[in-house]
């Protein structure tokens, strides 16, 4: 049987309609929930992304303003800009749309921003809260990732997860929420050896890669849940880490690239924002 395709649109179009209703309660209050956005050089890419994220917004009632700083941006300059972010009352969620140039520092600006203000949340701090499992901002796409794994309804307690990749942004982070939610996980890279064999046991499979058609339909349980993270471009046409059409046949649940993770990531961008604007709401 064909796999049931987890729909980050349709999921998304949900989510969106409780957040924009979160975001009218604040106004009443005389908060507009703000995401500024920085975006350094010219990342084709990146511009798409930043693009998205304003959209986002705006179909919320949210405000969001992007930063363009060029190409030769000293890290003086970035910070400066990120500590500005931090000290208006306008602005509750501070994101620095990676991948930064090479000269700049990631992790120096991602250290600038207030974790309260770190809607990604890639600053340690909130990096330290994903890993003790204690309040904190949980990073957007993995958080996503898990709404669409939680939302097949199986039980996920000592179920077998497998995840390929180990960023920082994706893979580790994927990881732990899944080990906070009584998963037995594997985490996989590039040194792994006998990949398939890892895989072809995994429940719950997310793919965070960044190769096209990576995941073959003979490395995949029959029924699993499969979670495709990645975002390539072939002949200009945008696919994910998952041979789709072989692995449907074969999974239980599987996403779609585009209109699925990525969608998410979003509505969980918007969604840690407007948590961010509630905290400072007075009781
Ligand atoms: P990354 O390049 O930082 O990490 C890729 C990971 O893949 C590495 O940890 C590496 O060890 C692993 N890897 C590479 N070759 C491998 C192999 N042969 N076998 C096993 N593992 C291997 O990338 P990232 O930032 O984690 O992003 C991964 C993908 O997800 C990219 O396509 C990126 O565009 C996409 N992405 C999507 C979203 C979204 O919202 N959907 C968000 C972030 C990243």
């Amino acid at each position: 049987m064909a796999a049931e395709i987890l729909d980050g649109k349709v999921m998304s179009e949900r989510l969106r309609a409780e957040i924009a209703e979160r975001v009218t309660a604040l106004k009443e209050k005389g908060i507009t929930p703000g995401l500024a956005v920085i975006l350094v050089g010219n990342d084709p890419a990146s511009e798409i992304y930043v693009r998205n994220k304003g959209k986002g917004c705006k179909e919320v009632g949210m405000y969001s303003r992007t930063i363009r700083l060029p190409e030769e941006t000293t890290q003086e300059e970035l910070n400066s800009e990120i500590e500005k972010l931090n000290a208006d009352s306008a602005i509750h969620g501070v994101l620095v749309q990676l991948p930064l140039p090479k000269h700049l520092d990631e992790q120096e600006a991602l250290a600038k921003i207030l974790p309260e203000k770190d809607v990604d949340g890639f600053h340690l701090i909130n990096a330290g809260h994903m890993l003790t499992g204690t309040e904190g901002v949980i990073a957007c796409t993995p958080r996503g990732a898990l709404y669409m794994i939680k939302s097949t309804g199986i039980d996920l307690d000592g179920k077998e997860a497998v995840v390929i990749g180990r960023s920082n942004i994706v893979g580790k982070p994927m990881a732990m929420l899944l080990l906070r939610e009584n998963c037995t996980v594997t985490l996989c890279h590039s040194r792994t050896k006998n990949l398939a064999e890892h895989t072809r046991r995994a429940d719950i499979l997310v793919a965070a890669v960044g190769k096209a058609g990576f995941v073959t339909a003979d490395m995949v349980k029959d029924g699993a849940v499969v979670i495709d993270v990645g975002i390539n471009r072939v002949d200009g046409k945008v696919c994910g880490d998952v041979d789709f059409e072989n692995v449907k046949k074969k999974a239980g649940w599987i996403t779609p690239v585009p209109g699925g993770v990525g969608r998410m990531t979003i509505t969980m961008l918007l969604d840690n924002t407007v948590d961010a604007a509630e905290r400072t709401v007075k009781p």
